[in-house]
Parts: C-alpha cells; sequence; structure tokens
C-alpha cells in the first residue's frame, strides 16, 4: 500500500496552477481527490469538482460538505486558494486589502472550519496551507500580497497547536516564483514577456522558476504520512531563494 492509497483529499484552487498539479499527483499516487474551485469546468476524472467561492461561507460549507459525502471522509486539505496584489501601502485602498484578505486569509480559515468535524474523524489528517516565499522576504511592491501570506503562515502555527492533540496536522508551503497561469498572466502585462521571463529566472539562484510539480511534491509530502511527525511547519519550496 502507498503512503497515499485511501486518502481522500480536498483540494481548494485545485483547478490551476499549483492546486491542479497537487490533485493530479495525489490522485496518481491513489488518493481520492475532490477540487474545489471558483471555476472547475476544466477538472477531469478521477478528480472530482465542486464549484464554490472561498469568499462566501454558504457555498464553501455546501461544497465540502458534498465532497466529504462523496470521497465517503476527508484526511487531508489543501488550503491553496489565493490571488495576488500588487503595490505599496500608497497603492492599496481599504477595499482592495478588504476582498485580498477575504480570499487569501478568511478563504482559508472558512474551509479549514468547514472541514474540522470531518478530519477529527480521521486516522491520517492533515493540513497543508499554501504560504509563499513573501511571508517572509520583503518583498518589494507587494506589502498586501505578503501580509496574507504571512497571516497564512502564523495561522498554519496557531491551527497546529490547536488541533495537534486531535491528530490533526498543520503545514505549510513556501514557495517561489512558481510556473503557473498566475505567473504567465503576471508577464504577459509586461511590454516584452519574453524579456521579463528571462530577467526572472535569471534572478533565480537555480536560473529557473519553480515548477507546479515540485510544490506539489511538497504539498504532497507534508499531507501523508510520510511526515506523520510533522506539525506547525513551513516548507521552502523556493529553488534556495531565501536560504543562498
Ligand atoms: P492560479 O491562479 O494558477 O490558481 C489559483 C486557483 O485558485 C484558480 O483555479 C482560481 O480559480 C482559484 N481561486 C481563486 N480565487 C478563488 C476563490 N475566491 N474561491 C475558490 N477558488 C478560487 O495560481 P497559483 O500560482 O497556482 O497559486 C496557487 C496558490 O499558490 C495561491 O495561494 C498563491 O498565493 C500561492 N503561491 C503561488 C506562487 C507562484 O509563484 N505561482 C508562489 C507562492 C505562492
Amino acid at each position: 500500500m502507498s503512503d497515499f492509497e485511501g486518502l481522500k483529499a480536498l483540494v481548494t484552487g485545485g483547478a490551476s496552477g499549483l492546486g491542479r498539479a497537487t490533485a493530479e499527483l495525489l490522485a496518481a499516487r491513489g488518493a481520492q481527490v475532490a477540487v474545489l474551485d471558483l471555476d472547475p469546468s476544466s477538472v477531469e476524472k478521477p478528480l472530482l469538482a465542486y464549484r464554490a467561492d472561498v469568499t462566501d461561507d454558504a457555498s464553501v460549507r455546501t461544497a465540502v460538505a458534498a465532497a466529504a459525502a462523496d470521497l465517503g471522509g476527508l484526511d487531508v486539505l489543501v488550503n491553496n486558494a489565493g490571488i495576488g496584489a500588487q503595490g505599496t501601502v500608497a497603492d492599496n485602498d481599504d477595499e482592495e486589502w478588504h476582498r485580498v484578505l477575504d480570499v487569501n486569509v478568511v478563504g482559508m480559515v472558512r474551509v479549514a472550519r468547514a472541514a474540522l468535524p470531518h478530519l477529527r474523524q480521521s486516522a491520517h489528517a492533515a493540513i497543508v496551507n499554501t504560504s509563499s516565499i513573501a511571508a517572509t522576504a520583503g518583498l518589494p511592491q507587494r506589502v498586501l500580497y505578503s501580509a496574507t501570506k504571512g497571516a497564512v503562515y502564523s495561522l498554519t502555527l496557531a491551527m497546529a497547536a490547536d488541533h495537534v492533540r486531535e491528530g490533526i496536522r498543520v503545514n505549510c508551503v513556501n514557495p517561489g516564483t512558481a510556473d503557473t497561469p498566475w505567473i504567465g498572466r503576471l508577464l504577459s502585462k509586461a511590454p516584452d514577456p519574453a524579456a521579463e521571463r528571462a530577467a526572472l529566472e535569471a534572478r533565480q539562484p537555480t536560473g529557473r522558476l519553480v515548477s507546479a510539480d515540485e510544490v506539489a511534491g511538497a504539498i504532497a509530502y507534508l499531507a501523508s504520512p510520510l511526515s506523520g511527525a510533522t506539525t506547525g511547519t513551513s516548507l521552502a519550496v523556493d529553488g534556495g531563494m531565501q536560504g543562498l
């Protein structure tokens, strides 16, 4: 039996990028996987798909309940849905702060709240939150996004403490710049997207972006019994960006 066989997993933001790669990796290793996304129309079998907006508590509760019922329980929550924001404190107004915090932070809380009763029934319960290098790197022009990802990191530590005695592990991954449709969208706004991509790659110690599969591998490790004694940690997947 593999370390993923029989695990029932829910991946938010699983229709694209890091969430998609994670859902596919977990399924390929034997897990039964449900995806929760704003737009799950591209999600194919064997993945199960549920439409929900993490800013809408009712839609989250409905989707999580349906996923847990269809899977026959829930062992793993990958809390990954998130959006970006650019600018300094001078650039983002209150409305923008509330909008991005609502997705990136409160959205993860809503999904965790709905999933907890199911995770408590599992012998291998794990939550993996997607934070970012932005949580600790002090990135320019990313003040709002960085604050949300710092909050995800703190949320991870506090949740780990709260739920360790219930047998629920809580960890996060801190990806560096990862090659997903999100980064594609950002690059496409540059006057010369190819030159911008080359400059971005040149800033990485490895000379390349992190792949979505590499982040998925780290999430899968933290989601599985392979990391059974690990809780309240963050795992950097950043090609050495912060460590070197
Ligand atoms: P992506 O845009 O490719 O995928 C994000 C997915 O989340 C999409 O399918 C989208 O529909 C879904 N989503 C967005 N808002 C939602 C909402 N309100 N409700 C439900 N689903 C919603 O992005 P990605 O690059 O795969 O990023 C995924 C996560 O990884 C995010 O939390 C992001 O902050 C984090 N991250 C990304 C990078 C990177 O370089 N790509 C680096 C560090 C952290």
